[in-house]
């Protein structure tokens, strides 16, 4: 086998061994078909048996109910920001955002070219550190919806219950920390996320969306943006991301096989516990987000000053430690441990910590 290196990567990321295994096993040949699926038609019955898989084992990871449509389009999550809001914010009304990162913030700037949007809470003024407390979030009861950002990627910061918003639809973009755990689904309206995370390779775009929300819909939308095209056509209006939702479909078959999304979150847990602790064992290393906000995926840390930062991910990344430097716009380091990358790798960097402290602490 071909070495591979600890790849903390915040996106696209570390995919499971055994799925890139069995895609190389079948990339030349589908198994009983003598061609590629890169090479096969949409419309294929091949095809045809590859999304529906995809799609079961999507709705059985996250127990999806049945008046909700499992949808893969393209675009990447960026382009979520601005059909939610074109399918959803009536002129005449208005949308809740609450900015808990970076993420939040392009989402609010979208929206804004649709129509009103009352910004309910942001944590801006804290430098995004953590997810507001419900006394300091201002929802209008009248909102069209609510919009989340569950996991904030380049901050780090995750809501660890979802905000109580009434009977307004919940809106989350979840691209960071979909399927490192489980959700109650029935509590949003509308949940997506980019694959290159935890499903797949990037270019595909989950979206999963209760089925009222589809008659708020305005009649004079694009064919590519109104959501219904996408329903009605099973997310075969124009050609998918073929290669996307093969893997997705081969990932949520190797979660299955570790306990579903139960014993998925129960190993996220253990290891972001284990990076954490580190974090914490000194003054040397400053964890960026407020204890009860830590996303269990995206761990972000500085150290005493911008130099030694530089140093760590420079001599990381030489130890085979990979990926580690924070965002651009935020700085410090950035350990992203999705749901394929090993406890080993997690351990390599405790270990690496612990040394680099030793020998510029
Ligand atoms: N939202 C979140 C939380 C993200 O982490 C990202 C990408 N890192 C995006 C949106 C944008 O996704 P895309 O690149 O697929 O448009």
């Amino acid at each position: 086998m071909t070495e591979r290196i600890f790849n903390f990567s915040a996106g696209p990321a570390v995919l499971p061994l055994p799925v890139l295994e069995e895609a190389q096993r079948e990339l030349v040949s589908l198994p009983g078909v003598g061609m590629s699926v890169m090479e096969i038609s949409h419309r294929s019955k091949t095809f045809d048996e590859i999304i529906g898989r995809a799609e079961g084992g999507l709705r059985e990871l996250l127990g999806v109910p049945e008046n909700y449509h499992v949808l893969f389009l393209q675009g990447g999550a960026s382009l979520q920001f601005s059909m939610i809001p074109m399918n959803f914010l009536p002129k005449d009304g208005s949308a809740d955002y609450i900015v808990t990162g970076s993420w939040g913030k392009k989402a609010v700037k979208e929206a804004k070219r649709e129509g009103a949007v009352n910004v309910a809470a942001t944590m801006a003024d804290g430098g995004f550190t953590r997810t507001p407390g419900a006394d300091e979030i201002k929802l209008d009861p009248n909102a069209a919806y609510v919009h989340v950002t569950t996991n904030e990627t380049i901050e780090g910061v995750e809501w660890k219950r979802e905000p109580e918003v009434g009977e307004v639809p919940l809106v989350a973009d979840a691209s960071s920390d979909i399927l490192s755990h489980r959700i109650p689904v029935e509590k949003y309206a509308l949940i997506y996320a980019g694959a290159q995370k935890n499903m797949g390779p990037s270019g595909v775009t989950l979206v999963i969306v209760r089925d009222d929300l589809l008659q708020r819909i305005p009649d004079n939308l694009h064919t590519m943006l109104d959501y219904r095209t996408h329903v009605e056509n099973k997310s075969l209006y124009n050609t998918p991301n073929t290669w996307g939702i093969y893997i997705i479909d081969l990932v949520c078959k190797w979660l299955k096989g570790k306990g579903g999304l139960e014993g998925m979150e129960r190993e996220n847990e253990e290891k972001a516990a284990l990076l954490y602790d580190a974090i914490d064992a000194g003054d040397f290393y400053r964890g960026h987000a407020d204890p009860d906000s830590r996303s269990i995926m995206n761990v972000t840390f500085r150290l005493p000053s911008e130099e030694l930062e530089k140093r760590f991910g420079s001599e990381a990344t030489a130890a085979g430690l990979d990926g580690l430097k924070g965002h651009r716009s935020v700085g410090g380091i950035r350990a992203s441990i999705y749901n394929a990358f090993p406890r080993e790798g997690v351990e390599a960097l405790v270990s690496f910590m612990k040394e680099f402290e030793r020998t510029n602490g």
